[in-house]
């Protein structure tokens, strides 16, 4: 990538360079065009400018590899053009970025619309939904921010400016795939399962982490959270047939996930690396997801998974 200094010229002469905005020329990484590039996000940035909470000063914690920070530090740099980052607005941020809280306290439509609805299978700590039947789901915006957000994860090496390094995607053979998928030339690959998961608990933790390898024995797994949703990509020979069912594009119902077990791995995980290096803000954190789980328990039912059909 080359960085190239405007100099825009002025009667009577010409402005002074530190006055001007930098153009960033070079390839966009999704529609391989030479371009101006912007300062495109890992995460959307309205994930961390509207997840401020407004009741504890300083509560929004980003994960970045091995670390995670409470903090409004944004993960950008140059990777696309605006035509691509509209792309990407119009076909998945906005859509969902709309429709998961912001706050403590703020409604969760999508979780609000589940609890009334009838999952198609149900096991302990495990309820499933017919994407399709519930139109409150546009399952095709949902799939497109995930896949775009893995993908983000897969073309650029993304760190923070203190130079935290965030885990690569490795897509490998996948990521052209779902390049093409992304820019509407091809439909989701067949090759890859997608799940999304809402949060089973009614208080909702508000935050947002990157993705990260969880990898099973002969497939690969990435994840990552915003607000109240859960993404999981799946690919590899070893994926078990139950993962493809559960697939949130290549099933008939278009499968939406409630379940119990991602909101204690979340928590959990959240809470030993905050213990790891633990700081003041860290231990604000450490007390909030004790609420979260502290008030879901303290309710009836317990959270939103059902344990049978009522
Ligand atoms: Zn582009």
């Amino acid at each position: 990538m080359t960085v190239v200094r405007l100099f825009a010229k002025r009667p009577g002469g010409r402005v002074p360079a530190a006055a001007l905005p930098l153009v960033h020329r070079g390839i966009c990484k999704l529609c391989l065009k030479a371009r101006n590039l912007q300062d495109s996000h890992y995460l959307p940035r309205s994930v961390y400018k509207s997840n401020r909470g407004r009741a504890l000063k300083n509560q929004n914690p980003v994960a970045l590899g091995a670390q995670i920070r409470q903090d409004q530090e944004q993960v950008t740099d140059y990777v696309l053009c605006s035509e691509c980052e509209q792309r990407f607005n119009k076909n998945g941020e906005r859509w969902v970025l709309a429709r998961v809280p912001h706050d403590y306290g703020e409604p969760f439509e999508l979780q609000a619309t589940l609890e009334k609805e009838t999952p198609f299978h149900i096991e302990p700590g495990l309820n499933l939904y017919a994407g399709t039947q519930i139109s409150a789901f546009n399952m095709d915006r949902l799939v497109y921010f995930a896949s775009s957000v893995f993908w983000r994860g897969a073309v650029h090496q993304w760190k923070t400016s203190r130079g935290e390094i965030a885990f690569k995607v490795e897509l490998g053979k996948h990521a052209e795939g779902l390049r093409k998928f992304l820019l509407g030339q091809e439909p989701f690959p067949q090759d890859l399962w997608l799940t999304v998961i809402v949060w089973p608990f009614r208080q909702v933790l508000n935050a947002g982490l990157v993705p990260r390898p969880d990898s099973q024995n002969g497939w690969n797994r990435y994840w990552f959270y915003v607000s109240g949703l859960g993404f999981v990509l799946h690919f590899g020979d070893a994926v078990p047939a139950e993962i493809k069912l559960r697939c949130a594009q290549n099933t008939p119902q278009r499968v939406i996930t409630v379940e119990r077990a991602f909101g204690d791995i979340l928590l959990d995980l959240l809470r030993a690396e905050i213990r790891a290096g633990e700081t003041p803000e860290l231990r604000a954190l450490v007390e909030q997801i004790n609420q979260v789980r502290a008030k879901d328990n303290s309710a009836i039912p317990p959270s939103i998974v059902r344990s049978s059909r009522s």
